[in-house]
């Protein structure tokens, strides 16, 4: 197979140990920055072109496509999918859940469990949403966060009141969502391969921290999970249409509830604490469904 990762930067973790297994296996890998990649879609004939070459016959795509370039990105997904090239995850997947409200509808929807979470635009209603998600303490995130940054622990209604009043003053779009202390400043991650979850760590934040992301100096270990919080990390994936994915559990009283689902998962910490051969497992699964033209969506 000749395969394409999309990304930004050959040298990080999870890039070099996708190549590797690729390689291992006797396939050509190939690192594309997608942001020097440039498209025609006037015809009916697609083309991709980078940095003066035509891109073409390539079996399947892997995109690692960070949060800050996620809309060019997902274009230059959408164009290989276009020339029936197979992605590990599809463009239409991407988008869904870079975009937290819509994931989290879209698995409200489907009955997967998830925090009480509210979002809202106009500034009036500041008490009444704090109500809506059970009252504080409440988490409040910004929705284009990542690793943990903009997620903000407010213990009380009248702190929770001024964050929510700073963040509307910034014109920021955040979300508010019922703290779940029981989880202990710990979440499940879940990595999904092709339906089945494939290994699972622990994370848990720092002392004092609610925030587990090994970003802010949270701990991981493998972990054993439950039937339910399986199922739970599956069907979140699933509704998604992620082959590929990351599934951040928290164990709350009345069961797993998901708190996001990441499509470019960093594959150091999990194979670290696992011992799994996580990208292997990813170039296996590649190695069985990539055909031509086999995209459910072709973003649209
Ligand atoms: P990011 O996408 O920036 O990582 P998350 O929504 O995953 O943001 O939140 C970061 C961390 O904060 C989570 O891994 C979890 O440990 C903690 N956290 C987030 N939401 C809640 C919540 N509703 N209740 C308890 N802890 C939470
Ligand atoms: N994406 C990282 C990993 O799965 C974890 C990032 C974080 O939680 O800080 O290894």
């Amino acid at each position: 197979m000749k395969v394409v990762i999309l990304s930004r930067n050959p040298r990080l973790y999870s890039t070099r140990r996708l190549i590797e297994a690729i390689e291992a296996r006797g396939h050509e890998a190939r690192v594309i920055d997608p942001l020097r990649c440039y498209m025609n879609i006037a015809t009916s004939n697609p083309e991709i072109h980078y940095k003066g070459e035509k891109l073409e016959n390539f079996d399947a795509v892997i995109p690692r496509i960070g949060a800050s370039i996620t809309f060019y990105g997902t274009a230059v997904l959408r164009q290989f999918e276009m020339l029936g090239t197979y992605p590990l995850n599809e463009s239409q997947g991407i988008s869904r859940s870079r975009d937290k409200l819509r994931a989290l509808q879209l698995l409200s929807r489907e009955g997967v469990g998830m925090p009480a979470t509210g979002f809202a635009h106009s500034p009036d209603d500041t008490d009444d949403l704090i109500k809506l998600v059970g009252g504080s303490p409440v988490v409040i995130k910004l929705l284009e966060g990542t690793q943990g940054i903009g997620v903000v622990l407010a213990e009380t209604r009248k702190a929770a009141a001024s964050v929510i009043q700073a963040l509307r003053g910034l014109k920021a779009h955040f979300l508010v969502q019922d703290f779940v202390e029981e989880a202990g400043g710990a979440d499940i991650r879940c990595l999904i391969i092709g339906g089945k979850v494939v290994a699972a760590m622990k994370r848990q934040g720092g002392e004092g921290e609610f925030r587990s992301n090994l970003h802010r100096g949270g701990s991981a270990e493998l972990v054993k999970i439950s039937p339910r919080e399986r199922a739970t990390a599956v069907k979140a994936a699933k509704v998604l249409g992620l082959n590929v994915c990351g599934v951040d559990i928290l164990r709350s009283n009345s069961g797993p509830v998901v708190m996001e689902v990441n499509s470019s998962p960093g594959l150091q910490g999990i194979e670290r604490a696992t011992g799994k051969d996580v990208a292997g497992l990813i170039i296996d699964f590649i190695e069985r469904n990539h055909k031509p033209g086999r995209t459910r969506t072709r973003g649209k």
